[in-house]
């Protein structure tokens, strides 16, 4: 991954304040990224950097909203990991309540693992990821080994 990254914001409804102050304690770091977020997440995402910025998103910032999470954005932004289009993702996840898209919400973090795509789930989490030196350089992350999956005898 470039030095310039991808870096997905997303949150549940019950986090998405959290996720909104960590944007706007680090908006000056991530105008530097790409972003991509879930839909509701991506308009506040917007509205906060916009409004820290003076009213406009810094010139070059790209916010890109995919569907909203429940909608398919949860899936969205797991076929890109796929794609290798993503290379680092917030994900401020609600821990005390049910969601409708449980198992959108369980495929995203299963297929971030598998392509050791950083993740940060909570607040100390997302500072340790923004603040580490590897933001800013070429990072080569390590997938899983596919190869004996992929090889594997079928019918
Ligand atoms: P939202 O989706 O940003 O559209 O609210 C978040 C989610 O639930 O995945």
């Amino acid at each position: 991954m470039d030095k310039t990254k991808t870096i997905a914001l997303v949150a549940h409804d019950n986090r998405k304040r959290a996720l909104i102050e960590w944007v706007e304690y680090n908006w000056k770091t991530l105008a530097r990224h790409r972003l991509v977020c879930t839909g509701t997440t991506g308009r506040l995402v917007e509205e906060a950097i916009a409004a820290k910025n003076g009213g406009a998103l810094p010139a070059g910032l790209s916010v890109r909203k995919l569907k909203s999470g429940p909608l398919g954005g949860d899936q969205q932004l797991g076929a890109l990991i796929a794609e290798g289009a993503v290379d680092a993702v917030v994900f401020f996840w609600d821990p005390m309540s049910p969601q409708p898209h449980d198992v959108d919400v369980k495929a995203l973090l299963r297929i971030a693992v598998l392509y050791d795509t950083p993740m940060a789930c909570n607040r100390s989490s997302a500072d340790f990821l923004i603040s580490s030196p590897l933001m800013e350089r070429e990072y080569h992350p390590t997938p899983l080994d596919f190869s004996s999956y992929l090889g594997r005898p079928v019918a």
